[in-house]
């Protein structure tokens, strides 16, 4: 054992038993009176964050009650309610104006079930429970009629000569086809066209093709079962924007056995056409001579609300600065069967760390230099609506901002006590240099991301503020096994329960964790708003402009 791991150990056992540590390394680094009292007053800061005040929060928002805090539902505004409730008890200023709610309109457009309907021949098929609109953005409105063809993959592939629209004009048609490969096809597995199968390329040549409406039929072999899709199925979307959506070609996914239904006119089957398919013959057809498709939508405005505290800062009168800690609140409500989706994980958890410091900061009266505005969002997973609305209508101007930080996750941090942390966005600015100080002073190691390509740095609230040039960091927290142990737990997790009633609080959490994450994050905002110069994106970042506020009058 090195004896940088050796400081680590006796540093991780002091903040195990609650007494804040500061190592050797950071102590003999510090000089001043100034920096002495912050140490002081970060020591007494941690000592005062604790896990009950986490697992409460927790706990409250995932009850019933809350019916899983859908943006714009009854639930969702109980939970805002809760929340800047939580606000005035722990004595931060409003921060939305001259309230903790900042109310703003969500418009849903959802599928009018009742009137929503796809007739072939005999056949009748009701969205839902037979056919559900794919998710690649609003569902249009829309009222076609044509003959039905099935078309196969729809992959037309010039070089091997594999063409599944040959002899056949889609225009005005309604067009059925299979996406996803059957991988226990050796055709399918080799050959060069098979790469095209289930692409969005596939669908706008059908578009382009003239398609008036487009019958998907997953074929993914580890992929989601329709009653799965179905269930979580964007059925509604919101936005801030009240204008409604523009039509488009619809596109649906169908149920296996509506599929059958509909081939049965043609006396054929999906399994039939399915293996044919997947060996490379042809199976385009004609199925019915008329079929239509009437996807009626419903329009709804909704009240939203963000909610928002402020720590006023010891020298907040003079710059105005402030530092930003924020957390998205709202989960998915119910599903379609009626299952409350509560978002334990993602992102009560979140919401329970951000208010756990600001709990810490108000009972240990430890304000810094800059004040500090702890920002709950709803939205979040409809389209970052919530964060969107705040940085058009900040209380403050975002050029005042020095930086932001966003817990959003998997929930990793209740895997076990934190000693490892991943820093999203930590190379980007010098956030990275000063959460990499709290690491060292922590005794956690930090770890690069992950996750690589699929870049969660742009996947959550704090990347509207990025993009308007505020320097941001996510923080994701692991236990001390390796991180390969806590991926794979981490990916089952989402396989069963990420936007799922499965994300609840489980009986094997550790509550230690989330505490953990959250002296993380709470020593980089104190040194941040503590520190001379204001955080910066590195001029080799994407991100690097002036910030800017986009505030409507
Ligand atoms: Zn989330």
């Amino acid at each position: 054992m090195t004896r940088a791991h050796l400081t680590v150990a006796i540093c991780t056992i002091a903040c195990a038993v609650g007494v804040a540590c500061i190592s050797p390394n950071t102590r003999s680094a510090v000089d001043g009176r100034g920096a002495r009292a912050e140490e002081a007053a970060e020591r007494v800061a941690v000592d005062h964050l604790v896990t009950e005040s986490i697992a409460t929060v927790t706990r409250d928002l995932t009850t019933p009650a809350m019916e899983g805090r859908a943006t714009g539902s009854a639930g969702g505004e109980r939970a805002a309610r809760y929340i800047a409730q939580r606000m005035v008890t722990l004595g931060l200023r409003p921060a939305a104006g001259d309230d903790f709610l900042q109310p703003y309109d969500v418009y849903e457009t959802a599928i009018d079930s009742t009137a929503t309907v796809l007739r072939a021949g005999s056949v009748t098929l009701h969205v839902g429970d037979d056919f559900v609109p794919a998710r690649d953005g609003p569902p249009p409105p829309a009222r076609i009629v044509g003959p039905l063809l099935f078309v196969g993959y729809g992959v037309r592939d010039p070089q091997s000569g594999h063409d599944d629209l040959a002899g056949v004009d889609v225009r005005g048609k309604i067009v059925m086809l299979l996406i996803g490969p059957r991988l226990d096809s050796a055709a399918v597995r080799v050959s060069p066209w098979a790469r095209e199968i289930g692409t969005n390329a596939v669908r706008a040549t059908l578009a382009q093709a003239g398609a008036a409406g487009l019958l998907l039929v997953n074929q993914w072999p580890a992929s989601r079962t329709y009653e799965e899709m179905a269930r979580g199925s964007g059925i509604s979307t919101l936005s801030r924007d009240s204008s409604a959506p523009p039509a488009a070609l619809p596109v649906v996914i169908l149920s296996e056995s509506a599929a059958d239904r509909l081939l049965a006119l043609a006396v054929t089957s999906l399994g039939q056409l399915s293996a044919a398919a997947a060996r490379g013959i042809s199976t385009t057809q004609l199925i019915a001579d008329s079929a239509s498709l009437q996807l009626q939508l419903r329009r709804q405005r909704h009240r939203a609300y963000n909610v928002a505290g402020m720590l006023t800062g010891t020298d907040s009168a003079g710059s105005g600065e402030a530092v930003l800690l924020m957390a998205h609140f709202d989960a998915f409500g119910r599903d379609a069967a009626g299952a409350v989706r509560a978002g334990a994980a993602d992102n009560a958890l979140g919401t329970a760390m951000m208010l756990g410091i600001a709990r810490a900061l108000t009972v240990a009266h430890a304000a810094p230099r800059r004040s500090l505005i702890f920002l709950s969002t709803s939205g979040e997973e409809r389209g970052m609506l919530g964060a969107s609305f705040w940085a058009d209508h900040p209380s403050r101007p975002l050029s005042k901002l020095s930086a932001v930080i966003n817990f959003d996750g998997i929930g990793t941090e209740v895997f076990g006590p934190v000693r490892r942390v991943v820093g999203f966005g930590a190379e980007l600015s010098d956030l990275g240099t000063t959460l990499a100080g709290v690491e060292r002073t922590l005794g956690v190691i930090a770890e690069p991301d992950p996750f690589g390509a699929q870049r969660p740095f742009v996947r959550s609230d704090h990347i509207i503020f990025a993009r308007r040039g505020v320097p941001a960091l996510m923080l994701l927290g692991l236990p001390a096994d390796s991180v390969a142990v806590s991926m794979r737990r981490a990916m089952a997790w989402v396989g069963t329960s990420y936007h799922a009633p499965g994300d609840t609080i489980r009986a094997d959490w550790s509550w230690q964790g989330p505490r953990d994450l959250a002296a993380v994050a709470m020593l980089t905002a104190l040194r941040v708003a503590n520190a001379a110069h204001r955080a910066a994106w590195y001029p080799t970042s994407e991100f690097q402009r002036p910030a800017t506020t986009a505030s409507r009058p």
